[in-house]
């Protein structure tokens, strides 16, 4: 049985997941991931797809009727926000003054919930945010750290935070996104969503080999979803990758998860077979000769974030180009991860 629902509210412009576990309804509590699209593209995909959303009904006469969208956006019980990029956070901004009850939580680091309490200061936007839980607040800003803990968002819902690093400007500091680890709790099992991301190979401050390791010992049987961006096709030079990544830098990036996997492997054989000895020596992450194939073997990698084609270069959609592109580079290697091109108004079961 899947672990968590997915439902892509917006996946290339601008990004946005409802998330929840699979035994619950979505009426139960929905935690937003990034909310780059808001009650207009939900109002459009409830039109498409009424089922989605609709409650489970009794019998088959009562048909399900289908919620309206203001009604889908009051059963979010949290947004995670990786970063505070207009694509990310302008769902938010536009459905504050629509929001209704309670102050819904706005969770991420402090770097971005102080760029999100600066739209809502009041002259960009009404000051409708708070640090605080305020009644006339659609929202309260409530930090999460970059530390190892998992710190319960929801009932059955706790999250692990980690930093990334997201392109540096000219003459500025690179500039920080963050991937949430989401643990439901009564299984233990994960799922992985990264915001936007550069290549460690290009970075100034590369940070995606230590999520790698932190992740590689739950592949696959408690980890087995990574939602992850590939902004840009193949041949895009390094240049110009604006903190994002290409099919070429993705895969690679896989390839030390897969390492990482393998590295992960024998260090939990070495300590559960301490009696026995050595027969080979232990090769490091690095080692190029690490066999690599079939490492991510019941690994689903949903590439995300696909920037338009506004040239109309490619004949078929470019969430579905890249992915192509992607999953072409990941068997060439063989390292058995299944790629998926993820689209909006998707509903994935994330398993295992
Ligand atoms: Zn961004
Ligand atoms: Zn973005």
């Amino acid at each position: 049985m899947a672990t968590f629902d997915v439902f892509v509210v917006g996946s290339g412009g601008g990004p946005s997941y409802f998330l929840k576990p699979s035994g619950s309804s979505w009426q139960d509590g929905i935690i937003a991931l990034d909310a780059g699209s808001g009650l207009g593209a939900l109002n459009r995909l409830l039109t498409a797809h009424p089922e989605v959303f609709a409650p489970p009904s009794d019998t088959e006469e009562d048909a399900p009727t289908t919620p309206t969208a203001a009604q889908v956006n009051s059963w979010i019980q949290c947004y995670l926000i990786t970063h505070p990029h207009l694509d990310h956070i302008n769902g938010l901004v536009l459905s504050a003054g629509s929001a209704k009850g309670p102050s819904k939580p706005v969770r991420g680091t402090q770097e971005t919930l102080e760029v999100i309490a600066d739209v809502f200061a009041g002259k960009l936007w009404p000051a409708l945010a708070s640090w605080t839980e305020t009644p006339n607040a659609a929202y309260h800003l409530s930090p999460l750290l970059l530390d190892d803990d998992y710190v319960p968002v929801t009932d059955s819902i706790s999250v692990r935070t980690f930093p990334l690093s997201h392109g540096t400007p000219p003459d500025a500091p690179t500039y920080a996104s963050s991937a949430f680890a989401l643990r439901h709790i009564p299984s233990s099992r994960e799922l992985l969503f990264l915001g936007d991301v550069e290549p460690d190979a290009v970075a100034t401050e590369p940070q995606n080999s230590a999520l790698w390791r932190a992740a590689a010992p739950k592949i696959p049987h408690a980890l087995s979803a990574v939602f992850i961006e590939c902004s840009w096709p193949e041949g895009r030079a390094d240049a110009l990758l604006y903190g994002h990544l290409s099919p070429a830098h993705l895969a690679d990036e896989l390839a030390v998860l897969a390492r990482e996997v393998v590295a992960a492997r024998e260090r939990a054989q070495a300590d559960g077979g301490a009696d026995q000895p050595r027969k080979r020596r232990r090769k490091g992450v690095s080692d190029p000769e690490v066999d690599v194939r079939g490492a991510l073997a019941g690994l689903r990698v949903f590439i995300t974030h696909c920037k338009d084609d506004l040239q109309g270069v490619y004949d078929r959609p470019i969430h579905e180009v890249i992915a192509g592109q992607v999953r072409e580079l990941v068997e060439e290697r063989e390292l058995g991860a299944q790629i998926v091109a993820v689209e909006q108004g998707m509903l994935i079961c994330a398993s295992p």
